[in-house]
């Protein structure tokens, strides 16, 4: 086994990446750049009836969205990877093929039908189901078999246990009674999930392999094709599976479950990484970590074996603090395209320029918990059609109310400046001179402008927005009824 740790993500692209995949990858990820080993990602793409590129497509373009990139690659000199299975069928037939020569493996011709049909007596018998071995005698010689397709099995030795050394669960013993021999090539020369898995982890050196505990029964029949091929084992660690709030498994059913639908709803990725490590892992008391302090602290003794429940609304506070802290450049780049699907127009976006727009996105950082909230919360600077909140119109925009606005419009035209501070002072000498509080005079100004009851301060909005365009907006709502 190399002394360089190496590890695997290894997806089959049947579907999109789920969040659980995700952890999985993540921590294969965190391990390898922790130990300065190296991280491959093998697409297994064995299953061709429910293998897609599209899904490759979407498992790459979740990684990459993520930040977790990988080293190695079937192509020399070019980019790098990911390893497919598919492209590698005839090394799995070679190994077979050893397997069968040296008299541990044999070819079986028993058909479905006959495997089926024996299952169904042995469950009715009281016997064990599990295949009967009585291809054995044929070893390697397909002689007599005529065109009938052969699959090929193992050979199991059946007695005494297997343990797995799992770095996660501890030990876990396996009766080898209870595994048969499993089969290794299907009759038309594709091989099983269990093969191709050792197949690989063997010729891609990995020292770790760590993946869901869903596999844990896989694991006796894996250490018993390495010690048919007289290799040694890997290191195994089965991360416990993540559970929904009712406890049962992480679906559709408690909310998105692909990575990439969270990136559509303006979750950032550093946001998630960090969501998904402390799922299963933790370090003291601390939620936030940068990357850099992921993978200086990371470590597979720090993985818990209680399954751990996925929490949508701990990740859209993470998701906020994050926020908070994004350098205005890219949180703007970010805005963009959630501007545009909440409504924005390209002429609208292009009226200020990139500062302006960071200015904008700045003032909204604050208080929003993902780019779409932040994305619909500051719509209404721009110029656009803006929805108004009817039931807060009625409550804030009184008669009353609206003739305190009349009469202060006269008196912001007049202002030498239209800053927020000349405004903030206007506001604050009129409110006095009334005797009302400052928010009762700005908050009628708020729903005005935006149509809701909460924003950030009102302001600096205002100077952003500009006087005629504020103007203009606190008009259209004195117009309406009331
Ligand atoms: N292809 C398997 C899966 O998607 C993973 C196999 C492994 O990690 O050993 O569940």
């Amino acid at each position: 086994m190399a002394s360089k740790v190496r590890v695997r993500f290894a997806p089959s692209p049947t579907g999109f990446l789920h969040v659980g995949g995700a952890r999985t990858a993540l921590y294969n990820w965190l391990f390898a750049r922790h130990e300065n080993g190296v991280f491959i990602l093998r697409i297994e793409d064995t299953d061709v009836e429910r293998s897609t590129d599209e899904s490759v497509t979407t498992i790459l373009d979740s990684l990459r969205w993520l930040g977790l990139d990988w080293d190695e690659g079937p192509e020399v000199g070019g980019p790098a990877g990911p390893y497919r299975q598919a492209e590698r069928l005839t090394l799995y037939q070679e190994h077979a093929r050893k397997l069968l020569d040296e008299g541990k493996a044999y070819y079986c011709t028993c058909t479905p039908e006959e495997l089926e049909g024996r299952r169904k007596a042995a469950l009715a018998a009281g016997t064990s189901p599990k295949y009967d071995g009585r291809c054995r005698a044929r070893g390697n010689d397909l002689a007599g078999v005529g065109g009938r397709g052969a699959a090929v099995r193992l050979l199991v030795r059946d007695e005494g246990s297997i343990e797995i050394a799992d770095l996660v669960h501890g030990p876990i013993r396996f009766e080898r009674a209870d595994l048969d021999d499993f089969i290794l090539l299907r009759s038309d020369g594709m091989p099983t999930y269990n093969f191709a898995v050792v197949i690989d982890d063997v010729l891609m050196d990995i020292t770790h392999v760590i993946r869901g505990d869903d596999h844990i029964s896989n694991t006796p029949r894996q250490i018993m094709l390495y010690e048919a091929m007289g290799l040694p084992v890997p290191y195994f660690a089965h991360i416990p599976m993540i559970l929904g709030s009712d406890r049962s498994r992480l679906s559709k059913r408690h909310g998105a479950t692909s990575v990439l639908a969270y990136q559509q709803m303006g979750y950032l990725p550093e946001a998630m990484v960090n969501y998904l490590v402390r799922l299963g892992w933790s370090h003291g008391d601390q939620e936030i970590f940068s990357q850099e302090e992921l993978v200086r602290h990371f470590s597979l003794e720090k993985v818990g074996k209680t399954p751990a429940v996925f929490d949508p609304v701990k990740l859209e506070w993470l998701n906020g603090q994050y926020i908070k802290h994004i350098a205005p450049d890219r949180l703007t780049a970010l805005l963009r395209p959630f501007w545009e699907a909440a409504g924005v127009s390209q002429q609208e976006l292009f009226q200020g320029d990139e500062a302006w727009l960071h200015r904008v996105a700045c003032l909204f950082q604050e208080r929003a918990r993902t780019v779409t909230e932040l994305a619909s919360s500051s719509r209404f600077v721009f110029t656009g059609k803006i929805e108004r909140d009817k039931a807060v119109a009625m409550k804030v925009l009184s008669n009353e109310a609206k003739a305190r606005i009349r009469a202060l419009l006269p008196e912001i035209e007049a202002l030498p400046t239209f800053t927020a501070a000349t405004l903030e002072s206007l506001f604050r000498m009129r409110a006095e001179a009334l005797g009302l509080k400052l928010v009762d005079l700005a908050q009628p100004f708020r729903v005005g402008l935006s149509g809701k009851s909460v924003s950030p301060p009102i302001f600096p909005i205002m100077e952003l927005m500009g006087w005629e365009a504020a103007r203009r907006r606190v008009e259209e709502a004195l117009e309406e009824e009331g």
